[in-house]
Formats: structure tokens, sequence, C-alpha cells
């Protein structure tokens, strides 16, 4: 068996040799690899493999493109494919397709390999290694057959460096310790959902409180006392021998949006159960209580009110909203009664903040950065604040025919407008360092017809950065922009601010230690802005908090049954975590 201790001190030679099947019919890559020897983990060899990648020219990535095969193309039909690819294509049944099954990838692989001048390429074995179904496969190639060329080209690489991980863990007889059943629980609680179709996980529906119970019952298993509490978060507690020790809290939510990823807050409370499986079993204890939490509720899809659960465990809960009613006029204090819940005990969760030393949680990262970064994970500077507004435009419906130009008083147009507007203020040169980001993404014309001038319009507005400053400014300069388009223009207009959240910026102290805990992994630290609201952020009320974010596979889309992320990812981020746990200091 090949050791990474055998690879960091043999010769140039016998190391690209020991790595010659690992990239397709390329040694270039672990030759230029070699010269950074001695890696300190296995995920600094993965890097460095990846890095000379990179930084090759676009033909050398174009020859290493070439270099693989089609899927059950016509070197698999042959059985001229290399060992590696004949066992990852049959891993995955394409030695078992139909003939329809065949025609269709024999079709796509022309229109493929027409549009973009290489093979498709995807890491069969998948997220957890053990294989796609080939309908995955297929609805996968038809999907990326619509990329843009560079797009594709880099999600081709990317896919070349899952397929050189996996084999990469064969070659060294890796077991991961944590991964796989990070990602099993996420499959299986991700197929319990309210929706027959994809994964609904609504506050207090029958789904939501078998999520409940499954959690507890695996935090159960893995040594914590457990308990569900009056707001449904599930909290597991992993006590300190010392019982007067201060507890440090992690976690995330277990509720999703309409037609959810699997990992989306779920990822932060499997993750350290894992962890804890395997601190309880060797028996070791943290020098503090660990409390893993899983948030009940953090989406607002169902009360359309949000961080429900942590802003219970702040006491920040808001009670009179007990009485908000969901879609089909049931009461949030209905919904927790038949639940099992007494309503009136949620003021009674409040942790006393003299007692807590910090809150960490890990989350994916829902976005592209990591992805294009090309690394597993990243230490969460701060998460950006926010403002929405809605806005109402009047002006008047006349008809489209016999109206002049000139004499239009058009809402639509002016809220075309205010779309570029917003566009351009938040990309533009006072953009922030490029953390301000603003959105439309709700465009109305009611009663709209095709024949009539649009009289009103109704469009929503998301604006968010790191900076509250950057923030302000920018909303300051889009209400007076919305202003002077609208007087232009004869518009009448209304503005109603729906939400307006301070940017929580995370603990040095915390992201020092996180990113230490990264960087003695074999990665190197790479800081950056979480644009997405988390629990961390309620929980900032009461202590600091510090946030872990892991690579968001698919071009970083979530929110999405497309979310994905692999268990190598998940694997090193409990790694992490768990240094971080044991290496912990107050100071
Ligand atoms: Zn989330």
């Amino acid at each position: 068996m090949t050791t990474l201790q055998h690879l960091n001190s043999c010769d140039t030679a016998a190391f690209v040799d020991a790595l010659r099947g690992i990239y397709e019919h390329s040694p270039w890559i672990p030759h230029r690899a070699a010269a950074r020897r001695p890696f300190a983990s296995l995920a600094a060899l993965k890097l460095a493999l990846q890095e000379a990648v990179s930084q090759g020219s676009e033909a050398e990535h174009l020859s290493l493109l070439r270099a693989h095969p089609e899927l059950a193309g016509k070197a698999a039909i042959a059985g001229t494919l290399t060992a590696e690819s004949t066992g990852e294509q049959a891993a995955s049944g394409l030695d078992r397709c139909s003939p329809e099954e065949y025609a269709a990838l024999h079709l796509l692989n022309t229109a493929y390999n027409q549009k973009f001048g290489f093979p498709f390429i995807l890491a069969v074995k998948g997220p957890t290694g053990k294989g796609l179904t080939r309908q995955a496969i297929i609805a996968t190639f038809e999907r990326r057959l619509k990329h843009r060329r560079q797009d594709e080209l880099n999600e081709a690489l990317r896919q070349v460096h899952r397929i050189a991980e996996i084999r990469l863990n064969d070659l060294l007889g890796i077991e991961l310790a944590y991964g796989p059943a990070i990602m099993a629980w996420a499959e299986e609680i991700g197929s319990i959902s309210d929706d027959e179709q994809g994964l609904t996980c609504a506050y207090m529906t029958p789904g939501h409180q078998r999520t409940a119970a499954r959690l507890a019952g695996w935090m159960r298993e893995a040594g914590m006392d457990t308990h569900i509490d009056a707001a449904g978060n599930v909290v597991g507690r992993y006590a300190a021998t010392d019982p007067d020790a201060k507890t440090l809290i992690t976690g995330s939510h277990y509720d999703t949006v309409r037609n959810a990823g699997k990992y989306d807050g779920r990822l932060g409370i499997l993750l350290p159960i894992a962890i804890v499986r395997r601190l309880a079993a060797r028996g070791e204890r943290l020098p503090f209580h660990l409390e893993v939490i899983g948030f009940a509720e953090e989406e607002g899809v169902r009360f359309r009110s949000t961080f429900l659960g942590s802003r219970a465990v702040t006491g920040h809960f808001d009670m009179a909203l007990l009485d908000q009613l969901d879609a089909d006029g049931v009461t949030m204090r209905e919904a927790l009664a038949q639940a099992g819940h007494d309503p009136q005990q949620i003021p009674s969760i409040a942790r006393d903040r003299s007692r807590l030393l910090g809150y960490v949680e890990v989350h994916i990262e829902q976005g592209p950065v990591l992805l294009e970064k090309g690394l597993p994970l990243g230490v969460v500077t701060a998460i950006a604040g926010s403002s929405r507004y809605l806005v109402e435009l009047a002006g008047v419906a006349s008809h489209a025919g016999t109206t002049p130009m000139p004499m239009r008083r058009d809402a639509a147009a002016a809220a075309a407008e205010i779309v570029l507007l917003v566009e351009s203020r938040c990309g533009g040169s006072k953009s922030g360092g490029g953390t301000l980001v603003g959105t439309v993404g709700q465009l109305q014309v009611p009663d709209g017809s095709v024949n009539v001038i649009p009289g009103r319009c109704r469009l929503s507005l998301d604006i968010r950065a790191a900076s509250d400053l950057d923030r302000i400014a920018a909303v300051k300069d889009i209400m007076d922009g919305i202003q002077a388009i609208c007087e232009r223009r004869g518009i009448e207009f209304g503005i109603e601010q729906l939400v307006d959240a301070a940017a929580a910026p995370c603990s040095p102290r915390l992201m020092e230690q996180l990113g230490n805990a990264v960087q003695r992994a074999g990665l190197p630290r790479f800081d950056l802005l979480s644009g997405a609201g988390h629990d961390a952020m309620a929980m900032a009320a009461v202590t600091e908090v510090a946030m872990l974010f892991t690579r968001c596979g698919n071009g970083g889309i979530s929110h999405n049954p497309l979310e994905t992320m692999t268990a190598d990812d998940a694997d090193i981020a409990a790694r992490v975590l768990l240094d971080f746990l044991v290496s912990y200091s107050r100071h």
C-alpha cells in the first residue's frame, strides 16, 4: 500500500509513477506537484496536484480533458479504457445501459463534443464515492450541455479533481472517519419531506417532527444528553467532567426552504454529532460542555418569521409571533401545541450568556467562492447585514395603441430603470470591496395586459454588505434614485421596509482558532464573507460567533435540490472542527 510518507520521501520519478493513474494519462501533473513535497497531509497533496493543474495552460487543460474517455462511449464498449475508468464506469452501472440509454448518451456525447471540443467528464462515483445512478448521470449531462464554454471548462476540471480525489483515497487506502456517516444521515433526513416532490421541512409539520426525532436519536446514540425544547430545537449536550465548566454551542437549522438542498443547515448539526460519537467512543471529554443544537426554524417558510429556533435560545423570541397564521389559518401557538410543545415554556429556553464560551457554526457556503478557489473550507469573516424593501409604483394605465410615447406614465418602465439602478449602484466603483450586492427578486405588473401601459408595478429590493456603512450608503443612493426616476416619469411611489439587519462580524479570536485548525489540516486559511443570513447572526446577540464554510458543488447552487457537496469535504470539515474544539483556548 502506498503511503503519504513514501510519497514524500521517494524520488521524483517514483512519485510520478505512484500517482500515474490519478490524473488520466497526464504525468506532468504529479511531476510539477512533486517539487512541493513534503506534504503535511493528504489534503495538502490533493491541493498541490489541483494547483499544478490550475497553473497549466489552456492547451494543457484541454489535453488533460481530452485524455479522458467518453462516458459509455466507444472506448468503454470496445473495452479499451484504463483500469481506473473501467471500474468507475462500472460502479455507476454505465456498463449495463439499456439500448435507449446508450443511444441517449451517444447523442449527448456528440452534441457535447461539438459544442465544447472536449469529452463530457463527470466523477461518476459521485459525492459519496458510491456511484451516481444512470438517470442522475444523464440528467447532469443534459444540464451541463447548456453551460457557457468557460463555465463548463471549469466544471470539467473540477470533475477531474474529484475523480483524482477518489482515486487517491483508493491508492492510499483512506477510510474517511466522519464524511460517510454525515452524508448518509443527510440523505436519510433529506428523504423526510412535507411534499411528495423534493425536500421541504417547514416548522412543526409532521415531517419536521420526524426529522427532529431522528436527530435526537442520533445525538443519544452518539453519547449526548438529548432533549427537544419547547420551540422544537433538538439539543444534545456532551458534558465536561467539571460540572461548573462553561458551554460552547455548535449547530445549525434543520428546517428547509421549499424544494431544498439536503445540506443547508443540516450539515452543521450532523457534523458535530459525528464528532461527538467519535469522542464518546474513545471516552474523551472536552474541557467545556459542548451543546449541539439543531435549530427548529431559520428559513421562515411557514410563518414568514425567521430564526425562531435560535431566537428562543438567545431569549429574543417574540411571543407575539405565536398568534401568526400559516397559509391554512393555523396559528403558531396551535402548531406547537399539536406537536406536543408548551409555547409558554419558550422564554425558559434562553441561555445565561455568562455561561457561554461562544457559538461556532459549520454551514455549506451556498455560493461559488470556495468552489472557484478550489478550496474545501473557508473561515467566515462576517455575516452581511441586509435591507429589504417593497416598492409600489403607480403610473397611469392607458391604451397601448393610442397614447403617444412622451405622454406615458409607465410604471413598469420606471421599475426597469430602478432594476438597472440597483445593479449599477451595487456593482459599481462604490461596491464596498465587492461585498455589496443588490437584487430585485420580485417584479410584478398587477393585472397587466398586453395592450395596456402598466399603471402599477411592485418590486422588491434586497441590499446586503459586510459593512453597515456601505449598505446604508447604497440604500440612500438607491432611494434618492427611485425618487428622481419617479419624479421625471410622473410616477407616484411608496416604499415599505421589511428587513433592516445589521452585519454580524465574527469573533477575531474564534476566527483565528478556526483558521489555525484549517492550516493544521494542511490547507491554506481563506476568509470570506457570508452573504446569506445564518443562525450565527441571531446567536451573536448573546455570545461570540464564528462560522466555517464548506465548498458547495454544482456551481455553488443552494436552496435547490441540486445543492451538493462531497463526503471528503464533510470529512475534512469535521476534522477541522474537532481540532478546533480540542485545541480551543479562551484567549
Ligand atoms: Zn442555512
